[in-house]
């Protein structure tokens, strides 16, 4: 185990803006820069949106979960704060579906087009196309050598395809963002800094002359993002994706902008956050080692070792995604090793 430095305290960070706009409202959180919230079916209850102006229109980021409550607030603030000024187009910074739930609602709606990279795009048409059969298949293939128990395995045919009940259809036409585009929005540009690990290929949009970064779910102010190994990239070691970004990020950005988070409260203190995100995955892999140095571990197994709350079905899974993250984040490392057991399960041990 190496020495770390210890993190900087998580109260680094301030919150301009400690109230958020109520339901079918809008907030301004900078000249021309709205601030909205769409309410989610989920612990985590409420995902943030946000509308810039774009000359005579608007410019959406993100679009909510495709459910009724979220659409009939959409039409709400279209008729509402929104009115009198066209859409010219919907930006989505990943597949997830609290943020492209709705495109192929709103781009058809509006006749306007998406923009998104492509990797996020193909990756979320490509799942909202699976029927329920084929993910729960690729699920078993994951979660079996996992050490996940029956009652699990049966959990997973009971759900299916969530995603796909999650989202409408998105749009077959695309236009596409990369890394370091700068987009004219209105009177400011918007850089693109794209960031992995979370998502395949997740947009933050960077505007420096009013300070602010619009970071998605790359970086939040109170929670960790969700780093997983999904059953659609069973191989995957998300989590060195995602710290290679965080220490980019780093390096990229100021330290003074207005982070734009799409969960929680506006903050300043960026690269504090990062920070602090980036030790708390050190701590969590010293744990994981340590974990395995008494026995070999499945990642079922490890699980509660890590994750020591109750968690619902949900959370259950995003848990149990991370976790395999984390194994095999080790073991690309070096500091584990996969052991193939008769029982068909694959277990983790501790290699120093
Ligand atoms: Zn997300």
């Amino acid at each position: 185990m190496t020495q770390r430095i210890p993190p900087p305290a998580a109260d680094d960070l301030t919150f301009p803006y400690p109230d958020p706009p109520p339901p079918g409202a809008v907030a301004a959180v900078a000249p021309g820069v709205l601030w909205l919230r769409m309410p989610l079916p989920f612990a985590l209850d409420h995902i943030n949106l946000w509308v810039l102006e774009d000359g005579d229109g608007w410019t959406l980021v993100d679009t909510g979960i495709a459910t009724d409550a979220t659409r009939a607030l959409w039409d709400q603030v279209l008729a509402g704060p929104l009115a009198g000024r066209p859409v010219r187009r919907l930006i989505c910074t990943h597949f997830h579906p609290d943020h492209m739930g709705l495109s192929g609602w709103l781009t058809r709606r509006l006749d306007v087009p998406l923009w998104a990279p492509l990797g996020e795009w193909a990756f979320g048409r490509q799942l909202a196309a699976m029927s329920d059969a084929t993910f729960t298949s690729l699920c078993h293939a994951l979660y079996r050598p996992a050490g996940c128990a029956p009652d699990d395995l049966a959990l997973v045919e009971t759900r299916g395809n969530v995603y796909r009940r999650r989202v409408t259809p998105h749009p077959y036409a695309l236009t596409r963002l990369m890394d370091g585009q700068v987009l004219p929005i209105g009177a400011h540009d918007w850089r693109v800094v794209v960031g992995h690990g979370h998502a395949p290929e997740h947009a933050g949009l960077w505007c420096r002359d009013l300070g602010l970064l619009i970071s998605g779910d790359q970086v939040l102010p109170r929670i960790s993002p969700n780093v997983s190994v999904w059953p659609t990239e069973p191989t995957a070691d998300p989590l060195s994706l995602f710290l290679d970004s965080l220490t980019r990020w780093r390096a990229l950005l100021p330290d003074d902008l207005l982070v734009l988070p799409s969960h929680g409260l506006p903050f300043r203190g960026l690269h504090a956050r990062l920070e602090v995100l980036s030790h708390h995955h050190d701590a969590r892999l010293d744990e994981t080692e340590a974990e395995c140095r008494a026995a070999p571990l499945s990642a079922a197994a490890m699980l509660p070792r890590l994750f020591k709350r109750a968690l619902d079905d949900h959370q259950f899974f995003f848990a149990l995604g991370e976790t395999l993250a984390h194994l095999h984040h080790l073991e690309a490392r070096g500091r584990l090793r996969r052991i193939m057991g008769t029982d068909g399960v694959t277990r983790f041990a501790a290699t120093g």
